[in-house]
């Protein structure tokens, strides 16, 4: 078994997620499994993060892949201590879909159910599934850590705000954040009496491919909260949403 802790970042080839785990492996000494649905990209982001990270083959939305990360990690590492839930996609990748160009497969009017579908399988469904596998490993650590990628693009409170100016762009991606709220919810409440502290962080409007790299913060801002929570001690938080600045409204 590993000495070290071990944390899996989900959808780590790019992205916030490549940042979290470069993170976690450089600054913070941690073994860090690069999850990835290509193993290729995965092992190429791997050897660019260095010693410490290591490729894993990872697709949210395949029981059978998800089953297979589980029993790899069992038996390669031995342990596992902190489960970034960071996967994600903003819509269902039809080709030529551009982000700017949702409107209507966004809107809940008009998208097709589909569209909805893939959006939640990824980003709420995925999330519940990978933490479903990953539990009986985090449950053996001595202080296992969940933290899920949240948004304030899914917000209710912020949302429901007749003057905020960007609520037309709540729709089915946003949704879908609001409901892996809830779901982070659940998982805390449900973990409450055990070592396990289960967190939603908000990157804020990072520049990736996510948003046709239309953000306004780096990487290094976007990973700054989840990489924070992700190592919290015993007195951190359990059951809470935040970005840098402090918590987000739900
Ligand atoms: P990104 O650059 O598009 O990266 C998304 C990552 O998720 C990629 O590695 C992608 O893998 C992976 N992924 C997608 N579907 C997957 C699946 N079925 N199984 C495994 N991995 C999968 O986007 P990002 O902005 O870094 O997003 C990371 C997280 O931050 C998401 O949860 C997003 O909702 C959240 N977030 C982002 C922003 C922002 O402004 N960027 C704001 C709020 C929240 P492939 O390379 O294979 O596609």
């Amino acid at each position: 078994m590993q000495d070290k802790q071990v944390a899996l970042v989900t959808g780590a080839n790019k992205g916030i997620g490549l940042e979290i785990a470069r993170q976690l492996a450089q600054d913070h000494g941690l073994t860090v499994l690069v999850g990835s649905r290509s193993l290729e990209h995965g092992e190429e982001a791997a050897k660019n993060i260095g010693a410490g990270a290591h490729a894993l083959q990872l697709d949210v939305t395949d029981g059978t892949s998800i089953k297979a990360a589980a029993e790899r990690i069992r038996t390669a590492f031995g342990r596992l201590d902190v489960l970034v839930n960071n996967a994600g996609i903003s819509h269902a990748g039809r080709p030529g879909r551009k982000f700017e160009n949702l409107g209507d497969v966004n809107s809940l009017t008009t998208a097709p159910l589909d569209d909805v579908r893939a959006v939640f399988e990824t980003n709420v469904f995925g999330v519940i599934a990978v933490t479903q596998a990953m539990l009986p490993l985090l449950h053996e650590a001595p202080a296992g850590r969940i933290v899920n990628l949240g948004s304030s693009g899914g917000s209710l409170t912020l949302n429901s705000n007749p003057s905020n100016p960007h609520r037309a762009m709540f729709g089915n991606y946003s949704v879908s954040k609001s409901a892996s709220h809830a779901v982070m919810l659940a998982f805390a409440i449900a973990l409450e009496s055990t070592n396990i502290k289960v967190n939603a962080a908000c990157p804020g409007f990072t520049k990736t491919a996510l948003n046709n790299f239309n953000g306004t913060r780096t990487l290094e801002e976007g990973a700054r909260e989840p990489v924070r929570l992700a190592l919290i001690g015993p007195d951190g938080p359990t059951g809470t949403f935040s970005d840098e600045d402090g918590p987000v409204a739900w």
